[in-house]
C-alpha cells in the first residue's frame, strides 16, 4: 500500500516579484515608517525588530504590493502591532473594582 502523506502547501513569500520589490524597499529605506526609528537590517525575520515592508494602503483596501510608492519600511513588531487596521484593542482584564 502506498504510504501517501498529504502534500502540504507551504506559503512561500520568496522568489516572486513581490519578494524583489520588498528587498528593494528594505535596501532603499533606512527608518521604520511606523515608529520613525532606524531599522537594523542585519536582523532576520523571526526577530521582532527585523525589517519588513508595510503597505500604506492595505490589499484589502485596494492597495498594491507591486507599487513601490505603496510600500514602506517597518519593523516587524511595529507592523504586526498595527495589524490589519485593528488597533491595539486588547481586552484589559475585566476591572470590577466597584467600590460600594
Ligand atoms: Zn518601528
Amino acid at each position: 500500500m502506498g504510504n501517501q502523506r498529504p502534500a502540504r502547501k507551504k506559503p512561500r513569500h520568496t522568489g516572486r516579484p513581490w519578494g524583489r520589490l520588498r528587498a528593494r524597499v528594505i535596501a532603499e529605506e533606512t527608518h521604520c515608517a511606523l515608529c520613525g526609528k532606524p531599522v537594523n537590517k542585519t536582523l532576520k525575520f523571526p526577530h521582532k525588530r527585523s525589517p519588513t515592508v508595510d503597505l500604506r494602503v492595505p490589499l484589502s483596501l485596494g492597495g498594491s504590493q507591486r507599487d513601490r510608492t505603496n510600500l514602506r519600511l517597518a519593523h516587524f513588531d511595529c507592523n504586526a502591532s498595527r495589524g490589519n487596521g485593528t488597533r491595539n484593542r486588547r481586552r484589559r482584564g475585566f476591572t470590577t473594582t466597584r467600590r460600594w
